[in-house]
Order: structure tokens, then sequence, then C-alpha cells
């Protein structure tokens, strides 16, 4: 089988690499280990050069590229290798810039599209509530227009990203008269206001990532929805599908795979590098077929992609692999380190951390990317019904009937 991508795509991989010796010089570190002006300055520059948020138009801070799956698998797989910045992450930049430009308004873009892609705006999801996480069409936080303004009632939770948000995006019930999925509208709205409460929930590493959010009369203006009124479940279907792709990334898998490999070249069993242990190797040697298969499968689902046919199940796959390898790459890491791992301190955002406290975090974050962006039963559940045909799950279908 020829995985390569032939003449004319090794040649872009080629102008990709001179890009990268010129401006992200081989270095130790990992990239959050640059300084923000530096990681800034070469996101300008990749912006500049076309490599960095291709899809997003230029008057949105993006570089307005031509659809081309292969030219951006070649741009993350040789960013991936020597470990420059990629577009910023998180829910802002990755899942509401892609649904603003599919569902918002032209303000909505202009107002929110290049702050949230630059992290000026920090954005958090208001989707799970008590009650509703699986079944999310059970929510219940009510949206009423009154005079100009959406006032919001309820409670949401697990809100990531609490901590820094000046924003959330929001699925709210407008329309109690209309069934389950219809009466829920998507709205956008400040967190730095009377009506809404905060309140941190605390986590086994020690942080407190997630809140719980409440409303009290929060308000919002009338024009920050997003999509129809009513229409907000089909909004929130494409920001779940830019969740996944997220959370599914096969570059992703690759980088946890070559930390792991780095760790286990500088831990030592009796005497010797870990690396050198048969049991460690033949550990090594599975998770990396793990990750092989998960890249293969992401080829295929670019095939898909490129001819235009539907990939979703492949995307559904690669979200459960991601979870997966997260989870047997942690464990290793465990073993590797002993029990000196277990006494790493606790508390640091996972993003600031380093060493064995890294790796503690890893460990426990991989646990909670089996519940994330919709659980691992879930993907199964909607793998067997689209994509192999099944019968449709009982519960769920008798809960859908109008
Ligand atoms: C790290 C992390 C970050 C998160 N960030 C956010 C965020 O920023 N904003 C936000 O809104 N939410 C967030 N969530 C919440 C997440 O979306 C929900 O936890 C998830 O959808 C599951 O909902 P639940 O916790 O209510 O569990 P439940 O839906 O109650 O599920 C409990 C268990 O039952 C199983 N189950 C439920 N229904 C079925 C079924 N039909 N078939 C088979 N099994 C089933 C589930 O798989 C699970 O094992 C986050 C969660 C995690 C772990």
């Amino acid at each position: 089988m020829d995985l390569g991508y032939g003449t004319e795509y090794e040649a872009c991989r080629e102008q990709v690499r001179v890009f990268l010796r010129a401006q992200w010089p081989p270095r130790e570190t990992n990239a959050e280990d640059a300084t923000a002006e530096q990681i800034q300055s070469f996101r300008r520059a990749a912006v500049d050069a076309g490599y960095l948020y291709r899809n997003i138009p230029r008057r949105f801070g993006g570089s307005e590229q031509e659809a081309d799956i292969l030219a951006a698998q070649i741009i993350r797989e040789e960013f991936g290798t020597v470990r420059a910045p990629m577009e910023l992450t998180g829910q802002g930049p990755q899942m509401l810039a892609p649904t603003l430009l599919e569902w918002g308004t032209d303000w909505q873009k202009d107002h929110f599209v290049r702050k949230a892609i630059e992290g000026e705006h920090i954005w958090c999801q208001g989707y799970s509530e008590p009650g509703a996480g699986s079944d999310l069409a059970s929510l219940r936080t009510t949206g009423e227009l009154r005079d100009g303004e959406w006032v919001l009632n309820g409670q949401k939770i697990w809100t990531t990203h609490w901590k820094r948000a000046h924003y959330m995006f929001a699925l709210v019930r407008t329309e109690p008269e209309a069934g389950k999925h219809a009466g829920i509208s998507y709205l956008l709205l400040k967190m730095d206001q009377p009506g809404v409460e905060v309140r941190p929930l605390k986590q086994i590493t020690g942080d407190s990532e997630f809140a719980e959010v409440f409303f009290n009369d929060a308000r919002t203006p009338a024009d920050w929805i997003v999509g129809e009124r009513g229409a907000g479940w089909t909004v929130s279907r494409s920001l779940l599908r830019h969740e996944r792709n997220m959370i599914g990334s096969a570059n992703r898998s690759a980088g946890l795979f070559r930390s792991l490999l780095r760790l286990a070249r500088s831990a030592q069993i009796d005497g010797r590098p870990a690396v050198e242990d048969r049991q460690v190797r033949e550990a090594l040697a599975a998770i990396h077929g793990y990750v092989e298969t998960q890249r293969c499968s992401s080829y295929v689902q670019l095939t898909r992609e490129l001819q235009g046919r539907d990939s979703e199940t492949l995307s559904l796959l690669n979200k459960i692999s991601d979870t997966n390898i997260g989870q047997q790459v942690s464990l290793l890491a465990h073993r590797l380190l002993g029990a000196e791992s277990a006494l790493a301190p606790r508390g640091q955002p996972a993003g600031r951390t380093s060493g064995n406290e890294k790796w503690m975090n890893q460990f426990m974050g991989s646990l909670g990317m089996a519940i994330a962006g919709g659980t691992s039963n879930i993907q199964r559940n909607i793998i067997a019904e689209r994509g192999l045909g099944l019968p449709r799950d009982a519960a769920a279908a008798r809960d859908e009937k109008p």
C-alpha cells in the first residue's frame, strides 16, 4: 500500500519544512515553553504564509486558502514533528469560530471570529446541565425574550475554561411549547454580569477546571442568537462535530506518543534506560500500533472527505481511538515513573505542568476524555446506528417521538 501523497504534495511538504527551518528553529522544549511573544509572532508568520487558519477568511484573521485536505494534513504533520505551534486551541477558536462561520450573522462574524481565534476573547461552552449530558436535548435552562433582551434562568454544569472565559455559547430552551429538540436556541452571552453566578468544582487533580454556572435573570441582547429561534439543536450538531474532531486528532495521539518515548529514554529501570527493557518495549510497540492505526484511519477519513463522502463514523472512531491511546500512554508513563508520579504536586493548571506532574495530570485527564464531547458509549451507539445500520437505541427512539 502506498501511503505517499504524490510529487506535488511532497513539494508542498518541502516548502513547509523550509518555512519551519526559518521560523521555528529546532528546540528541545515544547511549543508551550516558548514565550508568548515568540508563539504569537510565529503564528502571524504562519498565517501570512497560508499555513494556519486556512479555512478562515482574511478579514477575520485567517489565511483564506482553498480547501485542500492533503495540504492541511501535511502542515499538521510537519508542524507536529518540530513541535511548532498550530492554531490556538480551545472552545472559542476550535468550536465557536467555525460554527459562527457556518451559522452566524455578518455582525456576529465581524465581532467574534477574529478575537476568538487570536485568543483575545475566551469562550466557554454551556451545554451540559444536571440531568442533561448524553441526553442533551433534555436541557431545562430557559430563555425568554423581554424588551429586546433574552433573559436566562437555570443551571449549566461542567463548564470548562470558566476561569478565563469572557463569553459563553449556550443551549437554552426558548420555545417551551415546541418538541424536545425544536424548542432549543443557541445564544451567546457575557459571563461578567450580575445574573451569572459561577461555582467552581474541585477535581481529583486538586485543580478546578470546571464550574457550575447559574443564571438568575442573566441577560443577553436579542440578536446574540446564532441561527433561527428554535434551531439551536441543528447549530449545536455542527459544533459537536468540530468538538469531536478537536478531541480525536491523530496528530495529538502521535505527539503524546513521542512524549512517552522521550520519557522511556530518560527513565531508568535497574540502572538502564527504560526503553531497553523488554516489557517496556513490548508495551511501546503495542501503543505505537494503535497510534499508526489511528493515523491510517484518519487517512481513510481524509479520502472520504476528498471524495465528498460522509466521514462521521470515522471521526467518531478516531475520537474513541484517541481516548484509548491517551489512557494507555498515561498508564505506561505511570509505570515508568513508579511511585514518584504519585508524589507530584497537585492543583496546577494542566497546561502549565511538567515532569511527573504533567504525567499525573495527563493520567487524570485521560479518564475524562472518555466523557467529554459525548461519552465513548454514546459514540459507539452512533457508530452502531449510523455506521453499521443497527436498530435505533430503544430509549432514545421512544424519547424523540413528538
Ligand atoms: C473533561 C470534560 C470537559 C467537559 N467540558 C464541558 C463543557 O465545557 N461544557 C459542557 O457543557 N459540558 C462539558 N462536559 C460535560 C460532558 O459533555 C458530559 O459529561 C457528557 O456529555 C456526559 O454527560 P453526563 O456527565 O451527564 O453523563 P450521563 O449522560 O448521565 O451518562 C452517565 C453514563 O451513562 C452512559 N449512558 C448514558 N446514556 C446512554 C445511552 N443511551 N447508551 C449507552 N450509555 C449511555 C454514559 O456513557 C455514561 O457512562 C465536560 C466533561 C468532561 C469529562
